[in-house]
């Protein structure tokens, strides 16, 4: 069968804060995924990028006193930088603050007012008249009718009343203090209430790949009932409105910035020559997948909102049915909060930890079903534990065996070990096509324990001075399992993997049983992995 089209949508990152553990713990998924996709044989495209809009980043500006522009581009190359040093493998990772993003928006805005599921509608809203212009939910004080608290306009600081429009029109400006006016303001809504039906079929069709998260919370989305939705707000930073009368407002970043799993594939399709529909449309010849991974403060605008945008299209496109939702990393028991000052940077843990470690970490300890945690004991004893005492040492015991001279001698391979490892492959790929990646990297992580046992039954070294030809035996074997694991891991720890492979002399990571050939000369090998002591803390 033709090999299929994979692309791997990974959330985008909101350009206003430093990118940290909590983030990853969600992203890291989806590069075990193409990674494992592209050993598979599979056209894999991983795209996503930096999410320059919104009213936290004008506000970040203002704050700082700082164009818009100079703070995504801050965090824009810092988050570049962070996936670089993780080896997250995109193969398009762009931002929406680019000219070719916003032409291609436009396109599709255009297209959804054409079909009729985009239409003007004319409201009374907050306006300043000393800013001269609209003001909106978190831009403006209003006193809470529920407990009579001053709050920001977006929720009660005090009762957690969520505002409504009727509470809003009573307000102060918050950016000059003047009391705000009623206005009818002018803008652009899309019509999601009319895509309840085939929400609904979309819900009932990919339920079956989603996790719990995911249909609970896009079930009760549904079941409160579909609302339309503002696409244009007045602001002067975001993708502009592809019509007149709409200079001072903006696209709304929730429509745009979802849109960019479509403009980063034709952004890597144009620069490559390829035809970017051949991951997104259906094709009757070929069987494609979309993912979408993202944490579960996302899910309703990738079950949901995307694929009611992709419906108004009207174009052939396949429905993302492959929505991985992760929840929420802790750290100390605790939610990451800036005040609580728990949420490092990850440039300052790349610096600190390997990114293998970090990866493995990511993944073994993964918040796939409910939230998990982060403590620097536990990351220690797992780095130590498992890392080192395990992975790291039976490839540094077996390679760099005294007397080996490097050269792998002629050996047979025990044939329990091949099953072993040729059932591992199964495994593993069983539960990644799952989204069950903790328990796929316990099946490598028992090979590993497989291989030890083994190593510690058969006694290289006393066989190394008593029996010649079963020191040879057990050698060939560990390589062999050593050059397996070169492919196994390659989803998970990429670098070592790589380094396996490049000392072993194989090509690429590949899904299935490889064997080095006996006299392969391979010097000395470089110990992978060091151990954590009790001062590595940040
Ligand atoms: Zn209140
Ligand atoms: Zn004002």
């Amino acid at each position: 069968m033709e090999n299929k089209n994979v692309l791997i949508g990974v959330a985008w990152t909101y350009a206003n804060s430093d990118i940290h553990l909590g983030h990853i713990v969600a992203y890291m998924p989806a590069d075990v995924t193409a990674r494992f996709h592209r050993a598979k044989g599979n056209n894999v495209l991983m795209v996503s990028g930096t999410d320059c809009h919104g009213t936290p980043t004008t506000e970040r500006a203002i704050r700082e006193n700082k164009t818009p522009r100079e703070i995504v581009e801050h965090y824009h190359k810092q988050y570049v930088e962070v996936f670089k040093r993780l080896g997250m493998s995109y193969d398009c990772y762009t931002m929406t603050a680019t000219e070719f993003h916003e032409k291609h928006v436009q396109e599709m805005i255009l297209k959804l007012i054409e079909n009729g599921y985009i239409y003007e509608k004319t409201e009374p809203a907050s306006f300043c008249p000393k800013c001269n212009k609209f003001v909106y939910d978190r831009e403006v004080e209003v006193v809470c009718p529920k407990c009579g608290a001053v709050s920001k306009g977006d929720q009660c600081g005090n009762c957690d009343y969520v505002f409504q429009t009727q509470d809003l029109l009573k307000g102060k400006c918050r950016i000059c203090g003047s009391q705000t006016e009623v206005r009818d303001n002018t803008n652009l809504y899309f019509a999601l209430s009319k895509f309840e039906k085939p929400l609904r079929e979309h819900f009932e069709r990919s339920k079956q790949y989603w996790r719990k998260n995911t249909v609970n919370e896009t079930y009760k989305f549904l079941e409160e009932g579909l609302h339309d939705r503002a696409v244009t707000r007045d602001l002067n930073w975001g993708v502009r409105v592809p019509l007149t009368n709409y200079d001072d407002k903006r696209i709304y970043v929730w429509i745009e910035a979802v849109w960019g799993y479509i403009t980063a594939t034709q952004l890597y399709a144009e620069q490559h020559g390829l035809d970017w529909t051949d991951w997104w449309y259906k094709n009757e010849n070929r069987e494609n997948l979309i993912y979408m991974f993202h944490g579960k403060d996302n899910i309703v605008f990738h079950s949901i909102i995307f694929p009611a945008l992709l419906m108004a299209t009207k174009e052939p496109y396949l429905m993302p049915e492959h929505c991985v939702s992760s929840e929420f990393l802790n750290v100390n028991g605790e939610k990451i909060s800036k005040s609580k000052g728990n949420g490092w940077p990850m440039l300052d843990m790349l610096d600190k930890f390997d990114a293998d470690s970090l990866r493995y970490f990511c993944i073994a300890n993964g918040p796939e079903k409910r939230d998990s945690n982060f403590t620097f004991p536990e990351y220690h004893a797992m780095h130590n534990g498992e890392i080192v005492n395990k992975f790291g040492n039976f490839i540094n015991r077996t390679l760099n065996y005294k007397g080996l001279d490097g050269v792998l001698p002629n050996g047979v391979l025990d044939s329990q070990i091949k099953e072993k490892i040729e059932g591992t492959y199964l495994k593993v790929e069983g539960c990644i096509l799952k989204n069950n990646f903790k328990e796929a990297l316990e099946h490598v992580m028992w090979l590993v324990d497989e291989a030890n046992k083994y190593y510690d039954e058969q006694q290289p070294w006393i066989a190394f001075k008593e029996d010649k030809e079963k020191f040879n035996n057990c050698i060939y074997t560990c390589v062999q399992i050593i050059a397996n694991l070169g492919n196994l891991m390659e989803p998970f720890m990429p670098f070592s993997a790589e380094k396996i492979r490049k000392y072993l002399g194989i090509e690429k990571p590949v899904w299935n049983f490889v064997a080095v050939e006996c006299g392969k000369n391979f010097g000395k090998f470089e110990v992978l992995f060091t151990r954590l002591t009790e001062k590595d803390v940040l």
